[in-house]
């Protein structure tokens, strides 16, 4: 078969859902311009795509697509690092036509296309001599969950040039899938979900239904204990309850999210209301009571998982940086379904919280796990070893499991995508940053400019530089955070803002979000951080960390005082603290009495996506109140 190459497939859209509430955008409608996610979008662009090559080449798991099968490196899901290598690639060259870039996309890609066999097998660690049978280990071994990575990378460079060498593997891959895995083939499921969104996206692409047709079934079969009992319980891979029951997101995140994500696709596709409130229910549920003040998602590092709800324990964290990632992906589906602004305000949490904070400013090393608590300093990794995924306590160039980085590099790729959307009656904008759009609406031609340097300021300045003859309506998320925002002087609460009526262009509308400093409780359920409070500024949260605080001062000595108003200033937002003696130095328990204090300092908290930037530090986003 082959795919439409009409001007509309190529729409450099990362989802394109057939209906819904919203239309997402294409890279071509809304580009970047200077400000705070631009910059990594360049440094994603400039350094994080090559170092990532660099280290897949150098760990051997760019070479297994062309080596012996005795001498192959790396787990099980390796390949899958260089699909992700490949889509980040797809979406930057779909943005910037670069042409080195474009040479390095396809010689990894005619490695790939080598290694497929003749029926559409394609996976370096099964299958071939002395290794294990293909689909012997769907539990563990992540065939499934390999190919969806191929195709997520096949569907972005059909959606930003057409078809390609790479897109004609991933179908071959996706047809024999469906051969094996049909209502006549294996009856069963991968332990890690992605194959799901894959094979509906790629269905969004190629129009074969057989693609929709295969992602429902593995929808329908999960929930049924078709994948063996496991050390961490099916829960772990989703297994435990079947997708429309459920009323939770539980087990490894990242399956969770991923999976959820293929549910509502599938919802999408194929009018399933019943499976898209499922999903929106859990989703519901797992922000009430399961996720981080950042966004992050999951607190147990046993099984990367969720916690039980309202365990949230900020010291041992896990919010795997990929968890956020999922998470995006699924809020963003949800959005376009529903068209809440509520899936917005969560995208942009864990945007700046989360996917801000794993990479290095200059994109070259990464968190893997994001924990809101260090306790003792961390180790510089060193800049030529794996290092241990959530053993790392700072960020560091490469791991043994390395799903993060490249996690990271298609989400910045993509970025510009999650912004903003349109429908029949005019444009929404999502996300703030300083950009440029040029939307097609029924009425025709929409062009704006936004002028902004959000998040450190909530003044966001959108003029109109094209706009149709007629009436149109232009809505603006208000986040959650957000009182006291005022839109062109007049009060608005949280939620969406929508002017309606006939703009001209050179109009301006200036929405304000009064972005000033604020204080945190968590709900009393989350008994880890009762007692304390975190510092917000915006959409960014604000930590303590050593490296600001004298020598002499321990930061888990300091008790907020909340008595005296938070203020900005030395670069971050400073807070009066008292300092707290310890009580008995060798038994850490003892009658309650009111701890004593000694001095008072003032204490520079800074936003938490910067931290550990300055060598190793400690750091805590939860204070105790004196
Ligand atoms: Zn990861």
């Amino acid at each position: 078969m082959t795919i439409n190459e009409a001007p509309a497939t190529v729409s450099g859209v990362p989802a394109l859902p057939s209906h819904g509430r919203l239309r997402p955008l294409g890279l071509h409608e809304v580009t970047l311009r200077p400000g705070f996610w631009q910059r990594r979008q360049d440094v994603n662009r400039s350094a994080t795509l090559a170092h990532i090559e660099h280290w897949l080449d150098r760990a051997g798991w760019l070479g297994n697509f062309s080596s012996a099968p005795h001498e192959r490196r790396g787990r099980e899901f390796s390949d899958s690092e260089i699909y992700k290598l490949l889509e980040a690639m797809a979406w930057e060259l779909g943005r910037t036509g670069d042409p080195g870039l474009e040479q390095r996309y396809r010689a990894i890609v005619r490695r790939v296309a080598a290694a497929q066999e003749p029926d559409g097998y394609l996976n370096t660690n099964f299958g071939r001599h002395g290794q294990q049978p293909r689909y012997s280990d769907l539990e563990w071994g992540h065939e499934l969950y390999c190919y969806g990575h191929l195709i997520q990378a096949a569907v972005a460079r059909a959606r930003t040039f057409g078809t390609d060498e790479l897109v004609e593997v991933a179908i071959r891959a996706a047809d024999h899938v469906c051969d094996v895995f049909g209502p006549d083939g294996i009856a069963s499921i991968c332990g890690h979900p992605e194959i799901e969104p894959a094979l509906v996206e790629l269905y969004r692409v190629t129009g074969e239904a057989r693609y929709l047709e295969q992602a429902k079934l593995f929808i329908d079969r999960r929930g049924h204990g078709r994948l063996p009992e496991i050390e961490f319980d099916r829960s772990y891979f989703q297994d435990d309850v079947p997708i429309r029951t459920a009323d939770v997101l539980r087990g490894h995140a990242v399956r969770a999210t991923y999976l959820s994500a293929g549910a509502v696709d599938v919802a999408i596709e194929t009018g399933d209301g019943e499976l898209l409130n499922a999903v929106t229910r859990q989703w519901r549920n797992t922000v009430a009571r399961r996720t981080y003040l950042t966004g992050g998602m999951g607190s147990r590092h046993q099984d990367e998982a969720f916690g039980d709800d309202f365990v949230l324990p900020p010291d041992r964290a896990y919010s795997e940086t990929c968890a956020g990632v999922g998470s995006i992906m699924l809020s963003w589906r949800l959005l376009l379904a529903h068209g809440d602004p509520r899936y917005a305000d969560l995208i942009e949490r864990t945007l700046f919280n989360v996917i801000a904070t794993a990479p290095s400013g200059d994109g070259t090393r990464f968190f893997y796990t994001n924990t809101l608590h260090r306790r003792v300093l961390g180790s510089e990794p060193a800049a030529d070893e794996l290092a241990p995924r959530s053993d790392s306590t700072m960020r560091a160039p490469w791991f043994g499991v390395s799903c993060c980085p490249t996690n990271l590099a298609r989400t910045f790729a993509s970025l510009a995508a999650y912004l903003a959307t349109s429908d029949d009656d005019g444009v929404q904008l999502h996300q703030y940053a300083a950009a440029s759009l040029r939307i097609g609406l029924p009425q025709g031609t929409v062009a704006l400019e936004i002028d902004t340097e959000y998040p450190a300021d909530g003044r966001i300045a959108i003029r109109i530089v094209e706009a149709p003859d007629t009436p149109w309506t232009l809505t603006l998320r208000v986040p959650h955070w957000a009182t006291g925002a005022t839109l062109d002087g007049l009060a608005v609460p949280p939620g969406q803002a929508r002017l309606r009526r006939r703009f001209a262009a050179g109009d301006t509308v200036v929405l304000d979000l009064a972005i000033r400093p604020r204080v945190t409780a968590a709900d009393p359920r989350v008994d880890a951080v009762r007692g304390c409070v975190a510092v917000e500024r915006g959409p960014v949260v604000y930590c303590a960390e050593s490296v600001d605080l004298p020598p002499t001062v321990a930061l888990d000595t300091l008790r907020v005082d909340p008595a005296v108003p938070l203020t900005d200033g030395d670069g971050g937002v400073v807070v009066s603290c008292r300092i707290v003696t310890p009580t008995d130095q060798e038994w850490p328990y003892a009658a309650p009495a009111p701890e004593s204090s000694m001095k008072s300092l003032r204490v520079t908290l800074r936003p938490y996506h910067d931290w550990a930037e300055r060598g190793p530090s400690t750091m805590r986003v939860w204070l105790p109140r004196s």
